[in-house]
């Protein structure tokens, strides 16, 4: 068994101040849930048990150190909306990013093959929590949280950027037109299946578009498809979601 999450910490290197930014990216195991949702599942809606969804998600309370209230998820739509939180509303509708400068206020995006995306400037104090697909990867919803978090104070320049686990270009053919779409947005995310199918690979797509506006991205862990530890709808159909929670503190 490798890592039941994977987080990790951005201190600013300014002596002046001691703001840290913070991400968490989820694994499938560390929860409660049953079949076919075993067993951390983080998702409201695919139909898993309420208590055992709540218990799952204060368990990312309880990593950031904070109280469930203050973690927030939402209802996301393949969309390119985000929307600014500055206390815990629970589960914001109809989004695709979170963002906030509020300290130890937890954002979080859910995935099981898109990627999940973790955003900070800590020196500004603004994080941002995004889910992205192919849809998203063409609406542009990563640079809408950018522009979102460039409003709340942020600068493109001090933006660091973690790709967490999805699903591989070979894992995940798609009908040729879905691919020429996707590659006309992001030429990086063409990738091949190995029978031959046209393909896309999301996370490389995003990378290739974040680093050509100067900003520093990382891949945190690996292929939703290819690793059971990892919840992958493509895989499993009726699955669960993990997902990176993001937040900053002083
Ligand atoms: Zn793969």
């Amino acid at each position: 068994m490798s890592a039941a999450y994977w987080r990790g910490s951005i201190a600013l290197a300014e002596a002046t101040s001691s703001h840290q930014g913070h991400w968490l990216f989820t694994s499938r195991f560390g929860g409660v849930s049953d079949a076919p949702f075993d067993d951390w599942n983080l998702a409201a809606h695919v139909g898993d048990d309420g208590a055992a969804v709540l218990t799952n998600r204060r368990r990312v309370a309880e990593l950031a150190g904070v109280n469930v209230e203050d973690v927030v998820f939402m209802r996301q739509c393949h969309s390119a909306d985000v929307e600014v939180v500055e206390s815990g509303v629970g589960e914001v509708q109809s989004v695709d990013g979170l963002v906030t400068a509020t300290p130890d206020l937890v954002v979080v995006a859910l995935s099981a093959d898109c990627v999940p995306v973790s955003m900070v400037d800590v020196q500004a104090g603004v994080v941002a929590a995004v889910h992205s697909g192919w849809q998203g990867m063409v609406a542009g919803v990563v640079d809408t949280a950018l522009v979102a978090m460039q409003d709340l104070g942020a600068a493109r320049e001090r933006i660091r950027v973690s790709l967490g686990p999805a699903i591989c270009g070979p894992c995940y053919p798609v009908p040729p037109e879905r691919a020429r779409i996707a590659a006309q947005a992001a030429p990086a995310s063409a990738a091949t299946s190995p029978d031959g199918q046209p393909a896309i690979d999301v996370r490389a797509g995003l990378a290739a578009q974040l680093r050509a506006a100067g900003i520093v991205v990382e891949y945190v862990g690996g292929c939703t498809a290819e690793d059971p530890q990892l919840f992958s709808y493509r895989r499993d159909g009726e699955t669960g979601r993990q997902g990176v929670a993001v937040w900053w503190n002083r």
